[in-house]
């Protein structure tokens, strides 16, 4: 028999974190209207700690709740219905997976120097990898970093590193060993900001609604030119040659905290939809009456549980240190078409009000488009997956391992 019964105390702290999103981040989103932001997320995070609402997957000994992947996942799609929900227990991308590079790849002086503030929430981190030159195969990058006695010496570009503008700490990406095979060729460096070597040159303007809050909080994406950035030999992270590797780690968890702070979004977006059908009425009925928009609802609700699935199967395996490559592939192109079509239905349904910015729909619309290119876009995981289905009928006959087969 299959146990779909979520453990009690995953159950007990995803109460206490959904407790703390609605009454105190979503009423705080209304206060950053007449507080600064400093000042209403520095009550947030006292009131999270108080509660002991910490860095969920960090363990305790790190100053975090120590909270596994499963027990986390359903935590994250909690935080995702506020956008300061994950900001208040300090877990907001990008920094919460370079945490996680630096607690497993990191030295005991850079966990000192560099993790350490990160968790206590002193300091943001950035991550600056993709480069105008290349993107989606990141083993094109050109930035290059040469060795010069105890330090390295870094030359080169990036663009779109999200919260470079408010990070204290890049972690950079650059060609060591040119070389070498192919994804060995590059290595990590923290470098400490600001730093004349590292060059902010503008927050690019993106599709995303735009606002001076907006910008305060996410950081917005940053074009920077790396020019002679000298960085210590003891900030080179993880050995020489093995940024690749370390990149890779550090995204296949961001790409699932996306996906759970997706689910949190279309979970909202649909009751919105709901209560707005609910209240509104059209040619003599209220538009919750009208089959072809309960349809639109059905197919929303369909998607939204597929995606749930997906992610507690996902934890589920994370729990057991099982391979879940095809299917984190397979789930990050999914939730990001879900989040998109959810939204989208929600707006549809909320007629001008949705286009307009008297709701967020609007605003989270423009924002997640963005899900489908980020930490790899759609066509190279699904050329990944593709290719794993073809690798498994090779092998077994079947695809069906490729295709979440090993759950019956
Ligand atoms: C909002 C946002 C935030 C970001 N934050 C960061 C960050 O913090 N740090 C960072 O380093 N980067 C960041 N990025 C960059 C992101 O990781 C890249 O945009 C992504 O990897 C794609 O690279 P690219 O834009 O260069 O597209 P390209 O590599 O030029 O690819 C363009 C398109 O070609 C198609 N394509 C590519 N390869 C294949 C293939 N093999 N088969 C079929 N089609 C293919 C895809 O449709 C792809 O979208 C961010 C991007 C966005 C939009």
């Amino acid at each position: 028999m299959i146990d779909f019964e979520i453990p009690e105390e995953a159950k007990a702290i995803r109460e206490r974190v959904r407790k703390f999103v609605q009454e105190e981040c979503v009423p705080a989103e209304e206060e950053l209207q007449h507080r600064p932001y400093k000042d209403v997320l520095g009550d947030l995070r006292a009131k999270a700690r108080a509660q002991g609402l910490w860095c969920p997957f960090i363990p305790p000994e790190w100053g975090g709740m120590g909270l596994g992947p499963l027990a986390n996942a359903l935590v994250q799609m909690e935080l995702g219905e506020s956008y300061l929900g994950a900001l208040a227990l300090n877990t907001q991308g990008p920094d919460d997976a370079t945490m996680l590079t630096l607690l497993t790849h990191g030295t005991p002086f850079q966990k000192e120097k560099f993790l350490k503030p990160l968790l206590a929430g002193d300091k943001r981190i950035c991550y600056s990898m993709t480069e105008k030159a290349a993107g989606a195969d990141a083993t094109g990058m050109q930035t290059r970093a040469i060795r010069d006695g105890d330090n390295w010496v870094l030359n080169g570009e990036k663009w779109f590193s999200s919260a470079a503008s408010v990070a204290d700490i890049a972690v950079v990406m650059a060609k060591t060993d040119p070389e070498a095979p192919r994804h060995q060729q590059f290595s990590t460096f923290i470098v400490e900001l600001p730093n004349p070597g590292y060059q902010i040159q503008r927050n690019i303007k993106t599709m995303a609604g735009e606002s001076k809050l907006g910008e305060i909080i996410g950081g917005g994406h940053a074009e920077v030119i790396i020019k002679d950035l000298v960085v210590p030999h003891e900030n080179l992270l993880g050995g020489q040659g093995q940024g690749f590797n370390m990149g890779q780690h550090r995204l296949a968890y961001g790409r699932l905290r996306h996906g759970m702070h997706n689910v949190a979004m279309a979970q909202r977006a649909l009751d919105m939809a709901a209560k707005r059908v609910t209240e509104r009425s059209t040619f003599g009925k209220p538009l919750a009456e009208r089959q072809g928009v309960q349809w639109m609802l059905a197919d929303c609700a369909s998607e939204l549980y597929m995606a749930r699935l997906m992610l507690l199967h996902i934890a589920y395996k994370a729990e057991r240190g099982m391979d879940l490559r095809q299917e984190n592939s397979i789930a990050k192109v999914f939730l990001a078409h879900m989040v998109h079509k959810v939204v989208d239905t929600a707006l549809q349904l909320h007629g001008a009000l949705g286009y307009s910015e008297d709701t967020p729909l609007a605003r989270w619309y423009t924002q997640i488009r963005s899900q489908r290119l980020v930490d790899g876009p759609d066509e190279v995981h699904r050329w990944t997956v593709g290719r794993n289905v073809i690798k498994a009928y090779q092998q077994y006959g079947t695809t069906a391992s490729a295709a979440g087969g090993d759950l019956i």
